[in-house]
């Protein structure tokens, strides 16, 4: 087994509901550490590459303003968790995607329902490979926004606008 880096997103059901101490309780049973935690308001951009593997699935319009929360509030806690094993260790606790098959023991069994218009509202989201957790936590975090890195970054110099105190 390897040490990993897992990418896990509490989505606005998840916020709406107060429900982020209990995932974390949950999640923090994993034996895996959290090296990077933020709340992030999602545009569109962001929501249609994370889920951009879906594009052609009729219900990915609604899977975008899902997640950008369009629903509930326009919030998700985004994490990074590592350790031995991380994807599949939090992918087990999170359940089934449809939150009726999910485990009742899952997070997503716990927590997870599906709306009368179809929408899986199922709380949490967590990496399914090594390739895609690389790719989703290169998409949601810069290198020194986490405590320790996997992947390979490099100093540059970047000239940006950036929005300070007045
Ligand atoms: P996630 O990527 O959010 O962790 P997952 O990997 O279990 O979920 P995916 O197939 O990647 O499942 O689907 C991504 C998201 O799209 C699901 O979490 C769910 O919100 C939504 N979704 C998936 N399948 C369906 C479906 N058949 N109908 C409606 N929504 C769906
Ligand atoms: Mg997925």
């Amino acid at each position: 087994m390897t040490n990993e880096q897992t990418l896990i997103l509490i989505k606005p059901d998840a916020l709406i509901k107060s429900l982020i101490g209990n995932i974390l309780t949950e999640l923090s049973e994993m034996d895996v550490d959290i090296v990077g935690a933020k709340i992030v308001k999602v545009s569109k951009e962001l929501a249609e590459d994370h889920y951009r593997n879906l594009k052609e699935k009729d219900f990915f319009d609604e899977l975008i303003k899902y997640i950008m929360g369009h629903y509930h509030t326009k919030r998700v806690l985004a994490l990074v968790y590592e350790g031995e094993d991380a994807i599949n260790k939090m992918r087990k606790i999170v359940g089934s995607t449809h939150p009726e098959e999910a485990h009742p023991t899952t997070i997503r069994g716990k927590y997870g329902r599906i709306t009368s218009k179809g929408i899986f509202e199922n709380a949490i989201h967590a990496s399914e490979s090594k390739k895609e957790a690389e790719r989703e936590i290169k998409l949601w975090f810069d290198p020194d926004e986490l405590t320790n890195t996997i992947y390979p970054a490099k100093k540059v110099e970047v000239k940006k606008q950036e929005l300070v105190w007045s």
